[in-house]
């Protein structure tokens, strides 16, 4: 079997995807704003570190209008990658098992 080529490495640019703290390019330009400001949209989910009272990175919400919760955005749909730390703002019942 031959080498696949890893499509999120691009040759000659550095191409920076969403991950765990921040967003890639083309959805930092779609986002509307923060959670609070955004009526329809795409808005950033940010949420406060008790420890060091810094806002933190958490996720890219889909809002239809302003007292809609939002959907979380799993993934983004231009770059693949996950976009924020949302895996630790769940609340894990049974984390092992089920
Ligand atoms: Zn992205």
């Amino acid at each position: 079997m031959g080498t696949m080529e890893d499509t999120n490495s691009t040759k000659g640019g550095k191409v920076v995807t969403c991950s765990r703290t921040g967003m890639c390019k083309l959805l930092e330009e779609r986002v509307s704003g923060f959670y609070f400001q955004v009526g329809k949209g795409l808005a950033m989910l940010e949420t406060m570190d008790m420890t060091t009272g810094n806002l933190k990175f958490r996720g890219v919400v889909y809002k239809r209008d302003r007292r809609d919760k939002g959907l979380l955005l799993t993934f983004c749909p231009w770059c693949g990658q996950r976009p924020g730390d949302f895996d630790v703002a769940q609340d894990s019942k049974g984390a092992s098992g089920t």
